[in-house]
């Protein structure tokens, strides 16, 4: 038993040294980033929000058993880990009393002879092992080699993943033979519970004393050094994220990484644009090293299980974007260059002429680590976010790799320059001018009231037209609808007419965050001065970054979105929806309102009150929701790459055989409006199949008024 003890003593010595040369690596590559002090601090001031992540998210596993059959699986893989440590004390404890007295019978003190752990230990390496059988299955059912682009898998590291499953499977053969020789032999610390192990005991027993003596010897070595090789190989494959998605879920932004972009960083400390210098200061990212520790967690967390791309628009219609591989890519560059990174001045010039080669490869270019059309291809829809069972923040990165494209390299698709230009000179992204911004009130037989420095007195909100709301002849329907509809129910309400200007959205989504925080200060500098407290806004950009945004620059208001307070008024009463509307409607979620800023129900409350009206739910909706396409500023850029996001959204909503699409933001319906049209002029739709607001069939149902031209 001594014997049996120094092997199993210098085993773990050799593994605990390999996996602590590892980890030093990973700490000195991710602080070769930038700092992130806000992430630390944000953990530290709200332990509470973080200790219930930790249960929710890590623990409880929330977002992987929204995919019911692998995060099953998972569920129990996982647990696994946890409830099996008990049996490593176990063995260690044998190892060590076996090599002292002779006889392995350790036993954990105060629990180690409860039937319950016993039965808990053979039962989670059960499931484990039914949990082993389901991924096999289901990596050969969604293997990349039959189902090609279209695999969650493609472009993931296979072998390495395989490899793992049969070390979990090593781990779970060898602890039964060991627990049943111990049977055995009368060394097992439990009387009963380990059902499983009993079984196997059962099996063994007529093998005699000797061989089980040996193969409880041999059991027992042979578990430890599984779980060595396994915690080595853990630390250098993409399993590590068994050790980092813990940290990665306590320093994610809260709660999920999405709605505000985050403000530009530089050193760790916020960038002032009036005092930055280009010399010193970081602007966005444009070398691996501009990225935070954040980011090298996110790169070390990736687990490449891929059902971020499974979600991502663009990839689903043929571009090149992955989100996945957008993450792996960048690992994959940092592993490669972190011999340079690491080394001292004397060092680098010894280095191997591959690593000196690698140097010359920008993050982003034609030859970079992201090709441009990677970059340029995210509408930010956050999809990605949504599904990511470890908190990787995607938008994050190509946020920053945008900033650097379009602020210091001036590179970005050309067309969106027109935009950039027309919100300088215009104050909005289609360069009319501000005096149009009212145009729509005229229209319209009731008196609205246009804010002349401050706010009306008993005006109870500021109507946040937006620039498509105010200029754009389809979006100007719901701003006159929604207006129409305040005006029924009582509520006082004023516009800013051509004091309003584009809130910079789609400046700061382009990576323009210069004229974003021009845009942004001037708005807030209005609606202060005005005296704005309360804001309902239509377009669903426009309340993401007046809610989520503006508050980084001093902007506090209590936004709703329109759906929010048309919702409220309905439930009290203040508007009354009578006339039926019979037809069959499919409601698609817009991104920013759903995904970013968790409104589903309302929308859907609404029309739900509309008599007549049947919805039918398209096969993505909700948190799965498919964008439309025009978000993170692709409605300012040619869509060159695979098929049109637009059309293939229509696509799905023309599965449930839709009399009307109704959805809840300008860009949404103009997106939409335009694919149902190129499907009506193929054949493919109805003629009179329309896209409409949900605040355009309220305001028919309470007016009783006939079908609104259609919006398409
Ligand atoms: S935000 Fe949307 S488009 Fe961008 S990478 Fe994620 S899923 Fe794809
Ligand atoms: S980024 Fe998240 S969702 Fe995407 S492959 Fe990695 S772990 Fe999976």
């Amino acid at each position: 038993m001594l014997l049996v003890a120094i092997i199993g003593l210098l085993m773990t010595a050799a593994a605990v040294a390999l996996t602590a040369r590892r980890a030093l690596f990973l700490y000195r590559l991710a602080t070769v980033g930038q700092p992130a002090p806000e992430r630390v601090e944000y953990a530290r001031d709200n332990a509470g929000a973080e200790l219930k992540a930790q249960l929710v998210e890590v623990f409880g596993q929330r977002k992987l058993l929204k995919w019911t059959p692998s995060g099953t699986a998972h569920f129990f893989v996982m647990w696994a880990f946890f409830i099996l440590l008990t049996v490593y004390i176990e063995a260690y404890g044998a190892l060590v009393q076996g090599a002292v007295t002779g006889t392995p019978d350790f036993h954990i003190p105060l629990i180690g002879t409860w039937p319950v752990l016993a039965f808990l230990q053979d039962f989670i390496a059960a499931a484990a092992l039914i949990g082993l059988g389901a991924f096999a299955v289901i990596r050969v059912k969604n293997s990349p080699k039959t189902l090609g682009r279209s695999s969650r898998f493609s472009g993931s590291h296979l072998g390495g993943a395989w490899l793992v499953l049969f070390m979990i499977f090593n781990v779970i053969w060898t602890l039964f033979l060991y627990r049943a020789a111990a049977i055995n032999t009368g060394n097992f610390p439990y009387r009963s519970g380990a059902f499983v192990s009993e079984g196997v005991a059962a099996a063994l027993r007529p093998l005699g004393e000797g061989a089980n003596d040996a193969l409880e010897h041999v059991g027992l070595l042979l578990h430890i050094a599984v779980m060595l090789v396994f915690l080595v190989i853990v630390v250098y494959s993409k399993h590590l994220h068994i050790f980092t998605a813990p940290l990665n879920v306590l320093f994610s932004r809260r709660p999920d990484g999405m709605g505000a972009a985050q403000p530009m960083r530089s050193g760790g400390k916020l960038l002032d644009f009036e005092e930055a210098d280009p010399d010193t200061d970081v602007f966005g990212r444009g070398k691996l090293e501009d990225t935070s520790w954040k980011g090298f967690l996110d790169f070390y967390t990736c687990t490449e299980c891929g059902r971020c791309q499974s979600q991502c628009p663009a990839w689903n219609t043929d571009k090149p974007l992955s989100p996945k591989m957008l993450i792996l890519d960048q690992r994959d560059h940092a592993f490669k260059v972190a011999p340079y990174l690491l080394a001292g001045e004397e060092q680098r010039k010894d280095l191997h002429e591959d690593v000196l080669a690698l140097l010359d490869k920008p993050l982003v270019g034609e030859d970079g680590v992201i090709h441009p059309d990677v970059l340029w291809s995210c509408t930010n829809c956050g999809a990605c976010v949504e599904q990511c069972p470890v908190d990787i923040e995607h938008i994050d990165h190509i946020l920053d790799m945008r900033r650097y494209q379009v602020m210091v390299e001036s590179s970005f698709p050309s067309e969106a320059g027109v935009m950039l230009k027309n919100l300088e000179n215009k104050g909005n992204p289609w360069g009319m001018s501000e005096m149009k911004r009212a145009e729509w009130v005229e229209e319209l037989d009731f008196e609205v009231e246009i804010v002349d420095d401050k706010m009306p007195e008993d005006t109870e909100y500021l109507f946040w037209v937006g620039c498509a709301g105010a200029l754009e002849d389809r979006a100007k329907k719901t701003t006159k609808a929604v207006a129409e509809l305040l005006h029924i129910a009582g509520v006082k309400f004023a516009v800013l007419g051509p004091m309003e200007a584009c809130t910079g959205d789609p400046a700061r989504r382009l990576g323009m965050e210069f004229l974003f925080s021009m845009l942004a200060q001037q708005n807030i500098e209005t609606l202060n001065d005005a005296g704005v407290k309360k804001i309902v806004a239509t377009c669903p950009h426009c309340f993401n970054t007046l809610a989520n945004e503006y508050p980084q620059l001093g902007g506090n208001y209590d936004v709703v979105h329109h759906t929010q307070l048309l919702a409220k008024l309905v439930e009290e009463g203040k508007l009354t929806p009578i006339t039926p509307i019979e037809e069959k409607i499919t409601y698609h979620d817009p991104c920013f309102l759903g995904r970013h800023n968790k409104v589903y129900a309302q929308p859907r409350d609404i029309m739900a009150k509309v008599p007549g009206v049947q919805t039918q739910e398209m096969h993505r909706c909700k948190d799965r929701g498919f964008c439309c396409g025009a978000g993170g500023a692709r409605m300012w850029m040619e869509e060159r790459i695979g098929k049109r996001i637009n059309t293939e959204r229509v696509d799905e909503a023309l599965t449930t055989d839709p009399d009307r699409v109704s959805t809840a933001c300008p860009f949404c319906l103009v997106m939409l409006g335009d694919a149902i049209s190129e499907k009506k002029n193929s054949g493919e739709a109805k003629e009179s199949l329309e896209v409409v607001d949900v605040a355009q069939l309220l305001i028919r149902s309470v007016k009783g008024e006939a079908p609104a031209t259609p919006a398409s």
